[in-house]
């Protein structure tokens, strides 16, 4: 089952112009099974995306991107609406305490171009980021990014024995679907999407639009 675990929407989060019913469109044109809804800070109310997925013919499953000190940390299996700034700590208790899943977003954005690819990052060096130690998965593939960074995710996450997840961090209807999770099993509701997750029943593949 192939679902892009990480999609903005507008007007949820500010940053994005995808329309939620463009999107679905869209996703069904790619031939996606299920699309993920994460918002920056905030999660949909679960009646309105009952009332999209009933009318998709696609499973739509919510998610959240919370900021943290450590960055950005997609969210599933927790769903609260938090606007502050999270202490990656205070974020790792509260989504364990929900039996949560965390993974790291896009970790390695940006590593050439501020500088540190010019450090020679090793893969060692880059094991060592503190988020690590507090993420259930690593996202190896995102849409926004170049693929030396996500193959540093990838060779970071392998050597770490993490997981590996793929998603487009859309934020336009252009961008939909270039990096999805494959799931080895039908997914049919959130509660099983987290468990699969659990599972690490899954990977990371990217995709031609
Ligand atoms: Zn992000
Ligand atoms: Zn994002």
């Amino acid at each position: 089952m192939k679902i892009d675990l990480h999609i903005h929407t507008s007007p949820l989060s500010a940053c994005s112009y995808i329309d939620p019913q463009e999107l679905i469109q869209e996703a069904r044109r790619l031939q996606l099974d299920g699309i993920c809804l994460t918002e920056h800070q905030v999660v949909w109310d679960p009646d309105e995306v009952d009332k999209l997925a009933a009318e998709a013919g696609i499973s739509i499953f919510r998610g959240n991107e919370f900021t943290t000190n450590q960055g950005d940390i997609l969210v599933f299996g927790f769903y609260e609406d938090i606007k502050e700034l999270l202490i990656i700590q205070d974020l790792r208790e509260k989504v364990t305490a929900a039996d949560g899943y965390m993974i790291v977003a896009h970790p390695f954005r940006g590593f050439k171009t501020f500088g540190i690819g010019q450090l020679q990052l090793t893969v060692e060096q880059a094991c060592k980021r503190k988020v690590l130690e507090f993420v259930d998965a690593v996202e190896i593939g995102n849409g926004k990014l170049s693929p030396e960074e996500n193959n540093m995710a990838r060779k970071v996450a392998e050597k770490l024995g993490l997981p590996g997840t793929g998603g487009s961090d859309a934020h336009r209807v252009d961008e939909v679907g270039t990096w999805v999770t494959v799931f080895e099993k039908e997914i049919e509701s959130e509660i099983e999407l987290v468990q699969e997750l659990h599972a690490g029943r899954f990977r990371a593949v990217k995709q031609d639009r």
